[in-house]
C-alpha cells in the first residue's frame, strides 16, 4: 500500500501534522502504537488555547477546567515558602485530560481525511518503507512524531541519544475525588481551575506542578536525571508530596506515570532530510522548567506538513515560529536554572528576600553579595530569552 504521507505517533504533533497534510490533499496515514490516541501519554496537562487556535478551530476542545489562577510557590528546605498568585490576562489557559484531548485531535485529523490506525507500532524505516509489526507501507514523506523516546529519529541519523545531564524525568500522579471537593479545597467555583507551579528545594531542588481537573487533581514534578543518583523517582515524589498532604487527603490515587523530558534538541539535531520530518518532543521542543511542550509540538507538526519536500524551509520555519524560538532561546537559561545548586540558590534567595523584607532588615541579604557573578550570568542569559 502506498501513501503520500505516513505520520508516526498520534500525539499532539502527529495528529496536527496528519490533519494538515490530509487537508492539503495528501493521502495520509496516521499510525499509533496505543489502543487509542492519548492512551500512551502522561495523563494531563495545562495548555494555552492560542497555541492551538492559530491552526484549528478549538470549538469542542474537551478541556477540564479554565485556569483562572496560577500560583507560583517557592519552597525552601527550612520549610519557609513564598506564594505569588497571578490571574492569566488575555490568554485562555485550560487543563486537559490527554486521553480526551489526543482523541479529539486525532478525530479532527480523521475528519480531514487522514486514515488513523491504532495498535500498530512502527519498528523501523527503510528508504520509503515504514515497517510495522503488521507489515510495511510505502510513503513519499514520513513524519516522525514519536515523542521523547526518539528511537526512529535516532535510527534515521537525524539526532543522537540524550545524555543523562540533558534529561529531566517527569513523574506524575492523578488523584480522584469529586468536583465539589476539588472546588472546596482550591476555593473554586463551577468549572474554574487553578494551577500551581512549585519550585522547591525539598527533598532535592526540583520544579513541579499541581493541576485541577473536573473531579481530580494531578501532582507532578520534573527531576533532573543527574539528581537521581541516590533516590528512586517514587521516593522523591513521596517526599515532595509530604507538604501537599492536606490537598490530597481522601483522594484516591488513579494513575502514576513517568516520562522523560528532553533538555536539548533542535537546532542541535537535524529536523529532517529529503523524505523524513521530525516533530515535537522527538525534536526536544519542550521546556523542562515550565513543562510547555504541547504548543511547540502542535506548531512543529503543522510546519512539517506545510513544508514537505522542503527540508531547509521546514528548519527555517521552526526557527522563526514564536512557540519554538521561545523554547530554543530559553534553553541556556533553563539548563543553568535546572542545575541542583542554582535551583536551590534561587529558592533560598526569593524566600530569604521576603522573610527579611517582612522583618524590615534587607541588610541580612548581604550574604548574597558573593553571588553577584552568578546573578549577572543568569541576568545576561535572561536577556537572551527576551531580547
Ligand atoms: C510529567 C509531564 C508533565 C507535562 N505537562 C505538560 C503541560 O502541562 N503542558 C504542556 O504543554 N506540556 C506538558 N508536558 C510535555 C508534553 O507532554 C509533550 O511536550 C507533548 O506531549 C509532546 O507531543 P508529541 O506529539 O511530540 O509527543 P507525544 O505526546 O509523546 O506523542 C507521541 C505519540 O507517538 C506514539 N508512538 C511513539 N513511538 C511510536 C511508534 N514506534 N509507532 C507508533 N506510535 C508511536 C506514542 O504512543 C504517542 O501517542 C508534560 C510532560 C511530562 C512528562
Amino acid at each position: 500500500m502506498k501513501f503520500d504521507v505516513v505520520v508516526i505517533g498520534a500525539g499532539p504533533s502527529g495528529s496536527i501534522a496528519a490533519l494538515n497534510s490530509a487537508k492539503k490533499g495528501y493521502k495520509t496515514l496516521l499510525l499509533e502504537r496505543g489502543p487509542e490516541p492519548g492512551a500512551k501519554n502522561v495523563s494531563g496537562a495545562m495548555i494555552r488555547e492560542s497555541s492551538i487556535s492559530q491552526f484549528i478551530d478549538t470549538g469542542g476542545l474537551p478541556y477540564e477546567r479554565t485556569v483562572k489562577r496560577v500560583k507560583l510557590i517557592f519552597k525552601s528546605k527550612k520549610g519557609n515558602s513564598v506564594e505569588i498568585k497571578v490571574s492569566p490576562k488575555g490568554e485562555r489557559l485550560y487543563t486537559i485530560s490527554r486521553l480526551k484531548f489526543d482523541k479529539w485531535l486525532a478525530q479532527k485529523a480523521e475528519e480531514s481525511g487522514a486514515l488513523l490506525i491504532t495498535k500498530t507500532t512502527v519498528l523501523g524505516i527503510e528508504g520509503n518503507k515504514v515497517i510495522t509489526e503488521r507489515g510495511g507501507v510505502e510513503a513519499e514523506y514520513i513524519i516522525i512524531s514519536e515523542g521523547a523516546n526518539a528511537l526512529l529519529s535516532i535510527s534515521q541519523g537525524l539526532r543522537r541519544e540524550l545524555k543523562p545531564e540533558e534529561t529531566v524525568l517527569g513523574v506524575k500522579e492523578v488523584y480522584s475525588l469529586n468536583k465539589d471537593e476539588v472546588n472546596k479545597r482550591f476555593n473554586l467555583e463551577g468549572d474554574d481551575g487553578e494551577a500551581w507551579r512549585i519550585i522547591s528545594d525539598s527533598p532535592l531542588p526540583c520544579a513541579g506542578f499541581v493541576y485541577t481537573y473536573k473531579d481530580s487533581i494531578a501532582i507532578g514534578v520534573g527531576i533532573p536525571l543527574s539528581e537521581l543518583k541516590d533516590i528512586k523517582p517514587y521516593e522523591f515524589l513521596d517526599s515532595y508530596k509530604a507538604d501537599l498532604s492536606e490537598i490530597i487527603k481522601g483522594f484516591s490515587l488513579r494513575e502514576y506515570s513517568a516520562k522523560i523530558i528532553p533538555e536539548n534538541g533542535f537546532p542541535s539535531f537535524k529536523a529532517c532530510n529529503d523524505r523524513v520530518y521530525v516533530t515535537g518532543d522527538a525534536l526536544g521542543l519542550v521546556d523542562p522548567l515550565t513543562f510547555d511542550g504541547i504548543g511547540p509540538a502542535i506548531t512543529s507538526g503543522y510546519l512539517a506538513s506545510e513544508n514537505l519536500g522542503q527540508c531547509e524551509k521546514y528548519e527555517s520555519s521552526l526557527l522563526h515560529a514564536k512557540e519554538i524560538s521561545k523554547v530554543i532561546k530559553s534553553r541556556p537559561l533553563t539548563k543553568e536554572l535546572l542545575k541542583e545548586e542554582n535551583l536551590s540558590f534561587y529558592v533560598n534567595l526569593i524566600v530569604d528576600f521576603f522573610n527579611y523584607w517582612s522583618e524590615g532588615d534587607l541588610s541580612k541579604l548581604s550574604y548574597y553579595k558573593s553571588y553577584l557573578g552568578k546573578l549577572l550570568k543568569h541576568i545576561t542569559l535572561g536577556l537572551g530569552v527576551i531580547g
